[in-house]
């Protein structure tokens, strides 16, 4: 279904779409870069709204949010498209296959859907839901009055005024921090690494926020280029729970799946400087799934795949210590 869009001004010829970060200028008949916003008859229109690929209820570990009510299970859907053009996408059969089947769902339908599984909320996840705005918007408008959680899994490549608005709705927040030099963003992503940064600083004053990064082979995969990412996140906060991701050949990148000893070895060097790393998409956790206190060590959440106990919680506090931790729970 198409709905007229949210955020774009009229030019002398064309449209501009203000949603993102690349501000395309749109011309009648045409879509911008993420190729499901376009200009029709002079007005900019979303064409996916509505339209979902996947919806599951999935542990909201899977997202991954470790941090945000601990053990549930979260109705989760995606649409299809994206602002971003990654070559090693790992969800490219809806990210940047624009003929993927999509169903509509109403935005009523999903809230209903929700309350009967049982649900802690919706994620709105798989593909970019940025691009989603206008049904993310009105989803979780209707979520938040029947008191169900809105997450967000998102490249966080979003102008400031969008973002805004969302974070008037958006619970909580798992933006991907792919890597952290320009020329990269510039070169695999088609995009600009600033903006995400900018994104991430407003996010964090706003709702809860937790950090993920593909390693991928011959892209990120430096220790220097992670070492500044990880000071870059201390800089901001040193409790925001950071996920190291394994990379598979995928989509256009054939490059050899992440080195798992250098995973490890980025891990160790975010020691004492922050204070949740995780380090996932492989096969045993090596230490790094569960939830310590920073201050006295007592795992609190211990993780085996998608099983997860709370163990040793107080309210949001370590049992053991009475530390503060950065978690919410219900
Ligand atoms: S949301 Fe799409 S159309 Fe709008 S600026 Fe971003 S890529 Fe361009």
């Amino acid at each position: 279904m198409k709905k007229e869009a949210m955020h774009y001004r009229k030019k002398a010829i064309a449209l501009e779409c203000m949603l993102c970060p690349h501000q395309c200028t749109i011309a009648e008949g045409k879509t911008g870069i993420c190729g499901v916003r376009q200009n029709e008859g002079g007005n900019l229109y979303s064409m996916i709204y509505g339209e979902i690929t996947s919806m599951a209820m999935d542990p909201i570990e899977k997202k991954p949010l470790y941090h945000f009510f601990p053990g549930s299970e979260i109705l989760s859907i995606g649409t299809k498209g994206c602002n971003f053009k990654c070559p090693y996408c790992q969800n490219w059969t809806i990210s940047q296959d624009l003929n993927a089947r999509t169903r509509f769902f109403s935005p009523e339908k999903v809230v209903e859907t929700a309350l009967k599984e049982g649900s802690v909320g919706i994620a709105y996840t798989y593909s970019e839901p940025i691009i989603w705005f206008e049904y993310v918007m009105d989803c979780a408008k209707l979520a938040k009055k029947k008191d169900l959680k809105n997450v967000m899994v998102t490249n966080g490549y979003i102008n400031p005024a969008p973002l805004d608005e969302l974070l008037e709705f958006v619970d909580a927040m798992n933006i991907d921090l792919k890597n952290f030099k320009e020329e990269s963003y510039k070169k695999f992503q088609k995009a600009k690494l600033e903006p995400v940064l900018r994104a991430i600083e407003m996010a964090h004053t706003r709702c809860h926020v937790e950090l993920t990064t593909l390693i991928v082979t011959g892209i990120n995969d430096t220790i220097e280029e992670m070492e500044s990412l990880i000071n870059w996140i201390a800089s901001i906060d040193r409790s925001i729970p950071w996920h190291v991701s394994r990379y598979y050949p995928n989509y256009r990148y054939d490059a050899p799946p992440t080195d798992v000893q250098f995973m490890l070895e980025v891990c160790e060097r975010s020691r004492g400087k922050l204070d949740y790393v995780y380090c996932g998409n492989i096969s045993g956790s090596y230490g790094w799934s569960n939830t310590v206190c920073p201050t006295c060590g007592n795992t609190v959440i211990r993780r085996s795949g998608y099983r997860t106990e709370v163990i040793g919680l107080k309210g949001d506090a370590c049992a053991k210590c009475g530390n503060k931790l950065n978690i919410v729970i219900a």
